[in-house]
């Protein structure tokens, strides 16, 4: 009689007093005192017939009690559902109409405007934030033993839904399994022990800091500096005792931009992880350059868990995201007949594996087209595997540009505009082009207090870039549209950079 993800998370630590969750306010929760309020949550799930492969949707701000509510849902065999803060009422009703949610949990203060929505789909509603809520207020009377369902590892755990840029979010299924085998191998791989402290300052509705940061952390049994969000002055707080740190790439751009943050701050650190979007390579180097520290990169997403991870020990080397995971297969293929393609060239990214979700809930037809019978899952990333093995990532299928019937990989001219004088960053996207199919639209983002000389960048462009993949149209912007994971919004440039060809039909 087993559960394998509550047993292995959750339930090992049952009766530990070390710490898990280092609050902000000096507070410390232990293993037991979390799991004791999980129990409590759990039971709360049960009185209220919450039965398994039940969905509970959760939006609220992140609070160590979200975690327990993950711990109850593990216990019960209940599908945790866990949704960006930032979705309006609206957005909430297609989530709760597409999973059919059996319960929403939100936050006290969006109760009165999200009801209506869980209404309307039928969900029950009740309130979670940080040491307060009606589910809370109703957990405190019940016991914390429950009892924990037998689960079998091919049993559905959490649904995550796509951040979905384009077209609507798809919730990806995962299983026990798919969650376990990630944790087991990142764990390992990264050399993760109960001596380790993360900080965590991620959010904990996206893969990342759930999944990656969290599952590895729960797994060996160590304890996380939790912050509500990131902010620098937190972050400079808590490195000094902290081990290991994981991050999006505006994590370390933004620790890097203040002199607090220094080679002495950090010696004593074991490992910074980077990933969710790319991390430049000027990133990795002046990282290095401040801390002589390597920030080791991995690429993975939300159907897949992760997939590939510079190596711990090795050369992790800045611009590629590593090595396939043990237990996953990666290989790259031509987009239009799905055959392998020879190494070092670019082609679609399919990964293989335990950490392969099982399709999207209720969209058989989109599974169909992303999920191969052979159980190969079509990424949607483009990428290449280098003569060492290291896959790089070029870029996302969709932001692939055509003009003039040639194919333009934006991160090719990314990077070479990256290097540019005063450029701090830069993203290349593709806008309709009367004569070309599509024009390419060069955006750069100037380094503090400089102004890129955009006659020069062409000029420079010359002499490293055959001429169909040059820009025809530069802007500068003070910032890239970023989400929460740092992902630079390209179909939001495309959007407002659309018409700058219109009447410009032969440039
Ligand atoms: P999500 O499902 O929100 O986690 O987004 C997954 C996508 O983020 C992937 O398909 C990649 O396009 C991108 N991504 C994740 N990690 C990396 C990385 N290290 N470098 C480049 N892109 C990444």
């Amino acid at each position: 009689m087993t559960n394998p993800l509550y047993d292995e998370l959750f339930g090992i630590h049952a009766g530990k007093d070390t710490p898990f969750l280092h609050l902000a306010d000096g507070e410390v929760i232990s293993h037991s005192a979390f799991l004791a309020q999980a129990g409590q949550f759990a039971n709360l799930l049960d009185q209220e017939s919450i039965a398994p492969g039940d969905r509970i949707a959760v939006q609220v701000e992140k609070c160590p009690e979200m975690l327990a509510l993950y711990a109850a849902c593990a216990q019960r065999g209940a599908i945790f559902l866990p949704l960006n803060t930032g979705y309006s009422g609206e957005e909430l009703s297609y989530f709760l109409d597409n999973s059919g949610a059996r319960l929403l949990v939100c936050d006290p203060a969006k109760e009165e405007a999200l009801r209506p929505h869980a209404d309307a789909s039928g969900a029950m509603i009740l309130t979670m934030a940080a040491g307060q809520g009606s589910f809370l207020d109703a957990a405190a009377q019940l016991p914390a033993e429950a009892k924990t369902i037998d689960r079998s590892p091919e049993d559905l755990a959490a649904f995550l839904y796509t951040s979905g840029t384009t077209g609507r979010s798809k919730g990806a299924m995962l299983t026990q399994e798919n969650l376990l085998s990630n944790a087991r191998t990142l764990a390992e791989y990264w050399r993760f022990g109960p001596q380790d402290v993360l900080l965590h300052a991620l959010p904990i509705f996206h893969t990342h800091g759930l999944f990656v940061a969290t599952n590895v952390v729960l797994l060996t049994g160590g304890s996380m500096i939790f912050l509500p969000k990131f902010d620098v002055d937190a972050m400079i707080g808590g490195l000094p005792a902290a081990t290991t740190m994981m991050g999006v790439p505006t994590f370390y751009t933004r620790l890097l931009d203040d002199p607090r943050f220094t080679g002495d701050l950090v010696a004593h650190m074991r490992l910074f992880v980077s990933g969710s979007a790319p991390l430049l390579a000027e990133t990795h180097t002046a990282f290095e350059a401040r801390t002589g520290h390597r920030i080791l990169e991995r690429y993975g997403m939300t159907e897949t868990n992760m997939n590939t991870s510079n190596p711990y020990d090795g050369e992790r080397r800045a611009g590629t995201v590593g090595f396939p995971l043990p237990g996953v297969e990666l290989k790259v293929t031509d987009p239009q007949t799905g055959e392998a393609v020879p190494q070092g060239e670019v082609g679609m990214i399919e990964v293989r594996g335990p950490n392969v979700f099982k399709g999207y809930w209720g969209m058989p037809e989109k599974t169909a087209e992303e999920l191969r019978a052979d159980g190969f899952f079509i990424t949607g990333d483009l990428g290449r595997v280098d003569e060492d093995g290291y896959v790089h990532i070029v870029g996302r299928n969709k932001d692939l540009i055509i003009a003039g019937g040639f194919n333009i990989y934006p991160k090719e001219v990314e990077d070479v505009l990256d290097q540019q004088p005063g450029v701090l960053e830069s993203a290349v996207i593709g806008v309709p082009h009367a004569d070309m199919g599509e024009g390419i639209v060069a955006v750069l983002v100037p380094k503090a207090g400089e102004s890129p000389d955009i006659e020069a960048i062409k000029a420079a462009l010359g002499d490293v870039l055959a001429r169909f993949k040059h820009p025809r149209h530069f802007e500068v912007l003070d910032a890239l549209p970023r989400n929460t994971m740092g992902k630079v919004q390209k179909a939001a440039l495309r959007e407002r950079f659309d018409g700058v060809f219109a009447d410009r039909a032969t440039t």
